[in-house]
């Protein structure tokens, strides 16, 4: 059983929309979309929407509307996984069913799976999605709901649109997704525990060169503390939860230390993401303290010279110096990440690297914890046009393997190869590739 839920009646000539986050349910709970599309479609009288998973969708049953929310590449794998126990045919030219996709990785590149999806949500989902179904109400017949919605800004129809346009919504009208349903049981390996889940803002004032945020959400959004607020007392109401987990790409919100006040003031424990130095100054430091969190999360992404040249503009010093205020405040841990395999990092940037790691790890004088992820170019960021360079990576993760004196770990090559590969297809044909790729479960890591 889970809680809160938004529990409907069936009654006749109700329509069904089944959302689909294609990878395990532990973490699959904490997305944003699958939500958004709960609260808002189970508030339409015609409609009811269930939320399913890959590990919670055998016999997905009659759904008018299946549509999937893709966060990482590789879970396109678990899409094919889903629909072959479900019997539904890949194709979608052989199946009735009507499918479709969204999130982050199909906003980058909806190309890659248009074999498959009969259409795409791109762009902010809640200003689109209630459009879309009145159009189904008007039309279920597949081609000619297709051909109805194909113009819709923030849809694209593969062969039927002209123009894709991303949807754009205003956060502070959009209703916001206060059924979070959790199961009773919430046990460790639930990353963020029994939490509430508050998105305060959308896209990121920061342009570095890897980094796809900025061009998914071109236009940063905040959400108004006051709704921000209202979000968190009727959430809690609903479900008490032990702490609110914050998301928010930099979290630079103008009005950031007035929310984490009031969640202090109100004795609401919770965590916020990983932060951008220029915003971690001693009341933040001291407001997120108070709000119970030990660890805390930084990207240097690389040395000073590459970050640079990745216009992620801060210097060593200025992470340093942070890091001292962090140790004076009383923090546990710090997560710091980093990126190998960027264009023109040598040797001698790792090891102006590791110099860093170990002296932040010595004026910290606490637990450094390092997390290495080889650089994905992705589409439409400023290294699209460079090729996933594995063998780069190799060397690069070899040498950290030998140098490295803290705890890191390293994300998987083979994988990262084939995220590459699939984030720039274009109506790719998985056959093939589901011979040697059955099924992926969340971003796999591995400890050296
Ligand atoms: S890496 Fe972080 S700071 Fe840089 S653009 Fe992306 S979200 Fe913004």
């Amino acid at each position: 059983m889970e809680y809160p839920t938004l529990q409907k009646s069936w009654k006749r000539g109700m329509h069904s929309l089944a959302i689909v986050y294609p990878n395990l349910y532990y973490g699959g709970v904490y997305s944003l979309a699958p939500l958004i599309f709960y609260n808002i479609v189970n508030h339409l009288p015609q409609w009811s929407c269930e939320r399913k998973f890959l590990d919670k969708c055998g016999g997905l049953g009659h759904f008018d509307l299946l549509g999937f929310t893709f966060q990482y590449e590789l879970d396109y794998f678990n899409l094919f996984n889903i629909l072959k126990e479900n019997k539904i045919p890949f194709e979608k030219e052989k199946r009735e069913a009507i499918i479709f996709a969204g999130g982050p990785c199909i906003t980058s590149n909806p190309e890659t799976l248009t074999r498959y999806v009969d259409f795409f949500v791109l762009g902010d989902a809640e200003e689109v999605i209630v459009e879309i179904l009145q159009h189904y109400e008007h039309h279920p017949e597949k081609e000619a709901f297709l051909t109805s919605i194909a113009q819709l800004p923030g849809v694209y129809v593969p062969g039927k649109t002209k123009t894709i346009v991303p949807a754009t919504a205003d956060l502070n009208t959009s209703p916001y997704p206060i059924y979070q349903p959790l199961p009773e049981t919430v046990d460790k390996s639930y990353v963020f525990g029994k939490s509430f889940l508050l998105e305060v803002e959308r896209g990121c004032p920061f342009t570095c060169k890897f980094c796809t945020i900025p061009t998914i959400y071109p236009k940063l959004k905040y959400r108004k503390v006051e709704l921000l607020i209202k979000a968190i007392q009727d959430g809690m109401k609903l479900d008490q939860r032990e702490k609110v987990v914050m998301y928010a790409p930099s979290f630079v919100h103008p009005e950031r230390k007035k929310l984490l006040q009031w969640l202090v003031d109100n004795n609401i424990p919770f965590s916020v993401p990983s932060l951008r130095l220029e915003y971690l100054d001693d009341d933040m430091l001291s407001l997120i303290r108070k709000g119970g969190q030990r660890s805390l999360t930084v990207a240097p992404e690389a040395n000073e010279r590459m970050r640079m040249l990745a216009d992620k503009k801060i210097t060593d010093t200025a992470f340093l110096e942070m890091i001292d205020r962090a140790a004076k405040h009383g923090f546990e841990q710090i997560k710091m990440y980093f990126i190998i395999g960027l264009p023109e990092q040598t040797i001698k940037d790792l090891d102006e690297m590791l110099d860093f790691i170990a002296t932040a790890k010595k004026r910290f004088g606490r637990r450094v914890h390092a997390s290495i992820n080889p650089l994905v170019p992705k589409p439409r960021t400023k290294y699209e046009h460079l090729p996933f360079d594995k063998e780069k990576c190799k060397e690069h993760m070899l040498y950290l393997n030998k140098h490295m004196t803290t705890k890191m770990k390293i994300s998987d090559l083979k994988n990262a190869a084939l995220e590459w590969k699939l984030a720039f297809a274009k109506d790719l044909d998985f056959i093939p590739l589901l011979q040697r790729h059955q099924r992926v479960t969340q971003p796999e890591e591995f400890s050296l």
